[in-house]
C-alpha cells in the first residue's frame, strides 16, 4: 500500500472515541451580531436564550471598575468567596456547595465523574440538550421518557423507567424546554422508586421563576431525607442576569459527593470578575425578585394572546413559553430570523413544530406577536 492510500484510509477513520463521533451537537442557537450580519439587520429581538431582559443588578454594575484593575492575577481555584456567599444564603455547608463555569460545566463534570460506559441514565424528552448529550459523551445509554400529550411529565413512565438499574436520574424542574412543573408528591414518588445506588441530579435553572408557585417542591427538602447521593443544580444565567459571565452552582448530599465532582474540575474552572458578579448579584434578591415578577406577568399577558391566536402553549412555570404551532419549526424560526426577531426551533425528532420563545421586555414581546400572527394565520 502506498503511504498516500495509508494516510487517506487514515483521514476516514475517526481517532477520536465512537462514543464522541455519534454525538448530537448542543443547539445554542444564533448570537445577536451573527443575526444582524447574515440578515443585514440592526435591530433584533433575542428570545432564544431564557436570559434575563432586564440584565443583573445595579450592585453587580457597580463593582465592574474594581475588577478592571485585577485582571492580572488569576482567580480564587476554589471560588472561597461565592461559596461561602452561597453556603449562608442556601443554610448548606460550604463543602456542599460547588461552582462552575455556567451549571452547564458541572452537568459535564457529574457525567465524567459519575458515568462509564453502558450505564444507564433516565431523563425526559424533549430535555435540556447537555442532560442527554454528557452522559452519551461518556458512553452511557440515555432513556429519555417523552412527556404526556398534555406537555407535563408523564409520572407513571417515570417511574417505570427508574424500576430498572440507573446510575444517573437527571432532569430540570421546571423543565426545559417544556416549562412544565413536578410536583414534590411525584418528586418524592420518584426518588423514592429510584434503586439506592442512583445519583439523583434536579437541574433548578429555573426555580426563581417557578417559585412564585406556592406548589413548587422544595426538592432540597426532599433529598435531605434520603439517604441516597444527590445535586441540585442552579444557575446566574437566568433569574440574576449574569448569561455572559457563565456561572452556576451545585449543592450537594455531601461534602464526598463534592470532592468527587472537585476532582474532575478544571482548577480555575470559574473566572474572577463572574465569581464577584455572583456574589453581588446574590446580594440583591429584591432586584432578582423584581425580575421575575416583572416576567412572570408578561408570561401571563403572552401566554393569554397566543392562545387567542389557537396556539397550544404548554403549561409553563418558567421565563419561557413552549408552543406548537402549524408550521415546521425550522421554516417559521428563519422567517422570525429574517425579521430580526430569534426563537428556538425545537429540531428533535417528535417535535418538529415546537418552539419555545423566552420572555423578554414588553415591547420585544409584543414585535414577536405580531410576527407570529402574520407567519402562523
Ligand atoms: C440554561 C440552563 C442551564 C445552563 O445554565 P448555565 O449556568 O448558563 O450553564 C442548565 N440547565 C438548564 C435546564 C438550563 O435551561
Amino acid at each position: 500500500m502506498s503511504d498516500t492510500v495509508a494516510l487517506s484510509l487514515l483521514a476516514r477513520q475517526p481517532l477520536c472515541r465512537p462514543e464522541v463521533s455519534g454525538l448530537p451537537r448542543y443547539n445554542s442557537g444564533l448570537s445577536e451580531e451573527e443575526v444582524q450580519r447574515r440578515y443585514g439587520l440592526k435591530n433584533i429581538v433575542k428570545l432564544g436564550s431564557n436570559e434575563n431582559p432586564y440584565g443583573p443588578s445595579d450592585l453587580v454594575k457597580s463593582g465592574w471598575d474594581v475588577l478592571m484593575g485585577r485582571l492580572g492575577r488569576y482567580p480564587d481555584a476554589g471560588a472561597a468567596t461565592l461559596r461561602s456567599d452561597i453556603a449562608k444564603t442556601c443554610g448548606i455547608a460550604h463543602d456542599r456547595v460547588l461552582v462552575g463555569n455556567g451549571s452547564e460545566q458541572i452537568i459535564r463534570m457529574i457525567a465524567e465523574a459519575y458515568l462509564s460506559p453502558r450505564d444507564r441514565v433516565v431523563t425526559v424528552r424533549p430535555a435540556f440538550g447537555l442532560h442527554e448529550i454528557c452522559p452519551r459523551m461518556m458512553g452511557a445509554v440515555v432513556d429519555a421518557v417523552p412527556i404526556t400529550a398534555e406537555a407535563t411529565f408523564d409520572y407513571a413512565a417515570m417511574l417505570a423507567a427508574v424500576h430498572q438499574p440507573t446510575k444517573l436520574l437527571m432532569f430540570a424542574n421546571p423543565s426545559n424546554p417544556v416549562g412544565c412543573m413536578m410536583t414534590g408528591e411525584a418528586l418524592r414518588a420518584l426518588i423514592e422508586a429510584c434503586p439506592p445506588d442512583t445519583l439523583i441530579v434536579v437541574d433548578e435553572a429555573y426555580r426563581e421563576y417557578a417559585e412564585q408557585d406556592p406548589d413548587y417542591p422544595d426538592a432540597r427538602a426532599i433529598l435531605e431525607k434520603q439517604a441516597r447521593p444527590w445535586i441540585i443544580l442552579r444557575t446566574f444565567s437566568k433569574a440574576y442576569g449574569l448569561a455572559a459571565l457563565r456561572i452556576g452552582y451545585a449543592l450537594t448530599s455531601s461534602a464526598d459527593v463534592t470532592a468527587t465532582l472537585d476532582s474532575v474540575r478544571d482548577p480555575f474552572n470559574t473566572n474572577m470578575p463572574a465569581q464577584v458578579a455572583a456574589c453581588a448579584a446574590l446580594a440583591d434578591t429584591a432586584y432578582m425578585q423584581d425580575c421575575v415578577s416583572k416576567t412572570v406577568a408578561e408570561r401571563e399577558r403572552v401566554v393569554q394572546l397566543l392562545v387567542t391566536q389557537g396556539l397550544f402553549v404548554a403549561p409553563t412555570w418558567t421565563n419561557f413559553v413552549f408552543v406548537r404551532t402549524p408550521m415546521l419549526a425550522d421554516k417559521l424560526s428563519t422567517a422570525l430570523l429574517e425579521r430580526g426577531i430569534i426563537i428556538k426551533p425545537w429540531k428533535e425528532a417528535g417535535f418538529e413544530n415546537w418552539i419555545r420563545i423566552s420572555i423578554g421586555l414588553p415591547e420585544e414581546n409584543n414585535i414577536m406577536l405580531r410576527a407570529l400572527a402574520d407567519l402562523v394565520l
